[in-house]
């Protein structure tokens, strides 16, 4: 029997893949969408302006996709979980890492799935980089993620408020490639977070990390003033001499220079394909390291001020 599923928060996100990714798996259904705007796709049976009442008047839901922005999300998982709903959070999983953990006590309390979704981990050409690079020293990283921001997130005010991370949004993404594939733990060292004097979030980041054991140069830059070609690209390069780059957001890799892989992004039908079987094993899958790179960057990180940015 298919997953009877509810979509809290009906924005970009929700209306681009998990509405038609929802539709195309057969193993779940869309009964219910909340949204605080009254939006109604006419996939759903059910619309409701308050996710509560959701909750509460279609009880046959068996689980929420929360595609809110992060500075709400826990709340709303909570609030699910607690009424025995199984919860798929969208990146950033919450707005601190406490919150996280309290989410993954809470569901093995009830007993429910919660599911930290990492959309970019779901590209052939990240799988192959990380089984590519498994028992490697690594020499090198360069993290170049730099992108638009005015034409990737138009009017999204949340994002530029504190608990909305800023460029750290798209750059979590390359985060999550990073502790996927790399074959030993990175740790933040030095991070220059450029905040515009009249913002509350980060618009670029320098980022030094450490690694485990040994020396190596490991950087990431985030910067969303990027216009014209947009850069989603990570390259990496073992002590051995392997030198490897992921491109296009992790869709492409290339090896020695060579194409190895370049497929289509199909980022959310895996994400879904993962959560059926989730639900079926009654199992969670919560995954903070991006998170907690994140979080350690606002910790340790050096404000610096820049100018001021308009939408
Ligand atoms: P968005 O277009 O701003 O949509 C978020 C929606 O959440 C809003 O449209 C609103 O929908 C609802 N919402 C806003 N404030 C709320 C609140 N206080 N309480 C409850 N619901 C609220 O943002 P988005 O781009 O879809 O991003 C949402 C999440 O998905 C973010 O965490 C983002 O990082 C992640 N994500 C985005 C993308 C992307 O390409 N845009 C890609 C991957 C992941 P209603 O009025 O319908 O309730």
């Amino acid at each position: 029997m298919a997953h009877k599923i509810g979509i809290i928060g009906f924005g970009k996100i929700a209306q681009d893949q998990h509405l038609p990714n929802i539709k195309a798996n057969p193993d779940f259904e869309l009964v219910a969408v909340a949204s605080q705007r009254g939006l109604k796709p006419d996939e759903a049976k059910h619309a409701f302006q308050d996710y509560r009442e959701m909750l509460k008047e279609v009880p046959e839901i068996e689980a929420v996709a929360i595609c809110t922005p992060p500075q709400v999300r826990y709340q709303i998982a909570r609030e699910a979980l607690l009424a025995g709903r199984s919860v798929l959070l969208e990146k950033p999983p919450a707005a601190t890492l406490s919150e996280l953990y309290d989410l993954k006590l809470v569901a093995d309390k009830v007993g429910r799935t919660v599911f930290t979704t990492w959309h970019a981990q779901y590209n052939k050409a990240v799988h192959e980089a990380k089984k590519a690079l498994a028992g490697w020293e690594i020499k090198r990283l360069l993290v170049t993620w730099k992108e638009d921001v005015r034409h990737w997130h138009p009017g999204q005010e949340w994002i530029w408020q504190a608990g909305g991370f800023g460029v750290f949004d798209p750059g979590i993404n390359a985060l999550s490639i990073v502790t996927c594939i790399m074959p030993e733990p990175v740790f933040i060292q030095k991070a220059d977070l450029q905040f515009p004097a009249n913002r509350d979030a980060p618009i670029a980041a320098n980022i030094q990390f450490s690694a485990a054991h040994g020396a190596a140069d490991l950087q990431a830059v985030f910067d969303w003033r990027q216009t014209g070609p947009q850069t989603w690209d990570i390259e990496v390069e073992t002590v051995q001499g392997l030198a490897l780059a992921l491109r296009e957001g992790g869709t492409k890799l290339e090896i020695g220079g060579k194409l190895m892989v370049d497929e289509p992004s199909e980022e959310y039908a895996g994400i879904y394909q993962s959560f059926d079987t989730l639900l079926n094993e009654r199992r969670s899958d919560v995954d903070d390291a991006p998170f907690r790179l994140v979080a350690d960057a606002f910790m340790i990180g050096r404000r610096v001020q820049v100018e001021a940015f308009e939408d």
